[in-house]
């Protein structure tokens, strides 16, 4: 979809009084649609699944582009203390269970918001995985909730060119080979052979969050 294309859409579900967030998780390629929201209406939602394992740089880019945007940001954080995200041998989730350590992180935190929505406007692109190749621009999600996926089609090449044209910032690890930044602990530095989200969950046989594959339906 085009900008204006997006911007009508968003602009058509606040006529039928939807009721839209969107999530994001603040990295370079995050502040275009971040950057359309706020054109539109900056008072939509942004919610930010802070996990408790995100790199300090992060929490920076988030505030920075949320002061520049004026963006209605909200954190979503787990109910499970940390204290309590241990398997029977003490060992953090994240490590011997990363699929539940996203599940209390950020599949859960989300379904509160899911079930107070109507519209969620989410970024993902066809690029960044085979799952995300099979998506439509609209599709059903949990709690009546419909998707939104206005940047499908959007690649490397034209986030560039729309950062570029609008002087937009970017996360300040991705100069230090950092493409794909999630968690500190699953998250690597990418490799010249490597795809963008390669760099996530390097090594255990994982490639979503879940978001993207619980929260939908097929
Ligand atoms: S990305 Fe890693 S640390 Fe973050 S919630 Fe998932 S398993 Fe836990």
């Amino acid at each position: 979809m085009t900008t204006e294309e997006i911007k009508d859409r968003i602009l058509s579900y606040k006529a039928q009084g939807k009721r839209l967030f969107t999530t994001s998780s603040f990295q370079t390629h995050s502040i275009v649609l971040l950057h359309i929201i706020s054109e539109v209406d900056n008072s939509i939602p942004v919610y930010f699944l802070n996990t408790g394992y995100l790199f300090p740089e992060t929490l920076k880019f988030r505030d920075e582009v949320s002061a520049m945007l004026g963006l209605n940001v909200k954190d979503l954080q787990s109910v499970i203390p940390k204290s309590m995200q241990r398997d029977h041998e003490g060992k953090l989730f994240f490590v011997s269970d990363p699929d539940h350590c996203c599940s209390i992180n950020k599949t859960q935190p989300l379904e509160n918001i899911l079930a107070s929505h109507d519209i969620w406007i989410n970024g993902v692109r066809a690029d960044q995985s085979a799952a995300r190749k099979a998506m439509k621009v609209e599709q059903s999600a949990p709690f009546g909730v419909t998707r939104f996926h206005p940047m499908l089609q959007w690649n490397a090449k034209s986030i560039y060119e729309y950062r570029k044209k609008y002087n937009l910032p970017s996360h300040s690890m991705e100069s230090k080979g950092y493409f794909s930044v999630g968690c500190e602990p699953c998250t690597r530095r990418i490799d010249p052979q490597m795809q963008e989200r390669d760099s996530r969950w390097f090594g255990m046989n994982k490639t979503e969050c879940g978001l993207h594959t619980e929260l939908i339906n097929k």
